[in-house]
């Protein structure tokens, strides 16, 4: 069976002062960061495909990454415009496995103005959420994310030659891979479904010279085996928890409410939902992920499940577990009903 992984960068620098900025009608806007000629500017002709109107390659890219944008700012209350640092080079890909894609913040933020808990790392898109003040230097952006341009050869040494599908009509036809889910995904992972913490170590991630920060992802982590939230672990003792499938558990409210769409009784562990905690440590992988013994299969699971295409099932309320400002509780719940 072909196993189609979403890595996640993880890396982040960490900004504890907000510079000025300017509350505007918010938006997501795609900063293309590809050469002239290249991914998202790739001119090669194309036929518009299933309500993708694009008639180049690097339109119909730019399209569906503006589409899946667009779905998270109606889920989200934005306040500021947050910039995607976007680009489709030439990731890792073979004959059965393959990256499709990645993303990550471009920064963590501690004790911004109206932060939910103190001392707490928030991504930086969030962060400026919050406050309602962008807080990048010219030519930054909040998010990084990169897709994988390899996949448009349909060379059978990638993936068996399936090529990514520009439509955004949830009708994908044989041989092609979805390119719209993969980023709603990614871009989950660069607002904030994932932890800072290193997992090889369990340390907490903070500025050099410091001790290091709980994030708003940790701090809803809960390790059912030893009856310990991650926040009150040791260093030790969260690494080997990040291996300790399938004990580990998320405990924010509005996801344990919600959680009840999963029908699979294997991916909870009392009566809570499970994060993904393979025996084997995954960076990019491990803890920043549902488990993927959830079913009907979820949207942030560590691989891309056939059947999903838009909807964002249990994420938004991830989202307000950690704090995220949220459009309100009509348009996402009416979402997560579909
Ligand atoms: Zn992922």
């Amino acid at each position: 069976m072909r196993s189609v992984s979403w890595i996640s960068a993880v890396a982040a620098a960490i900004v504890l002062a907000l510079g000025a900025g300017q509350a505007q009608a918010a938006q997501f806007e795609l900063v293309i960061l590809d050469d002239a000629n290249e991914g998202l500017n790739d001119p090669e002709s194309r036929s518009p495909v299933g309500g993708n109107s694009g008639t180049t390659l690097g339109e119909q890219r730019q399209i569906v990454l503006e589409a899946a944008a667009e779905a998270w700012a109606e889920v989200l209350d934005l306040s500021v415009d947050l910039l995607i640092g976007a680009s489709f080079p030439e990731l890792d890909c073979e004959e059965t496995s393959g990256i499709l894609g990645s993303a990550g913040p471009a920064a963590a933020v501690i004790n911004f103005s109206g932060a939910p808990q103190a001392d707490t790392l928030y991504t930086i898109a969030q962060a400026n959420t919050i406050t309602g003040q962008s807080s990048l230097d010219q030519g930054e952006v909040h998010i990084f994310t990169q897709y994988n341009a390899q996949l448009d050869e349909g060379s059978s040494g990638c993936l068996g030659g399936n090529t990514w599908y520009y439509g955004l009509d949830g009708n994908p036809p044989g041989g092609t891979i979805a390119l719209f889910p993969v980023v709603l995904h990614e871009l989950a992972h660069g607002l904030g479904f994932l932890t800072f913490v290193d997992l090889e170590t369990g340390a907490l991630a903070g500025p050099a010279g410091s001790d290091g920060f709980e994030d708003a992802y940790m701090q809803f982590l809960r390790d059912t085996e030893e009856d310990l939230d991650w926040t009150d672990m040791s260093d030790a003792l969260r690494a080997e928890s990040a291996t300790n499938d399938p004990h580990v558990v998320w405990t924010g409210p509005i996801v344990d409410e919600q959680s009840s769409i999963v029908t699979s009784s294997d991916a909870f562990s009392d009566d809570r939902i499970r994060m993904h905690a393979p025996e084997e440590l995954r960076l990019g992988s491990s803890i920043s992920h549902w488990t993927p013994d959830a079913h009907p299969p979820l949207l942030m699971e560590p691989s891309l499940q056939a059947g999903v295409f838009n909807q964002l099932d249990l994420t938004p309320a991830l989202f307000e577990d950690i704090g995220w400002p949220m459009s309100g509780g009509v348009i996402f719940r009416d979402r997560f009903e579909q």
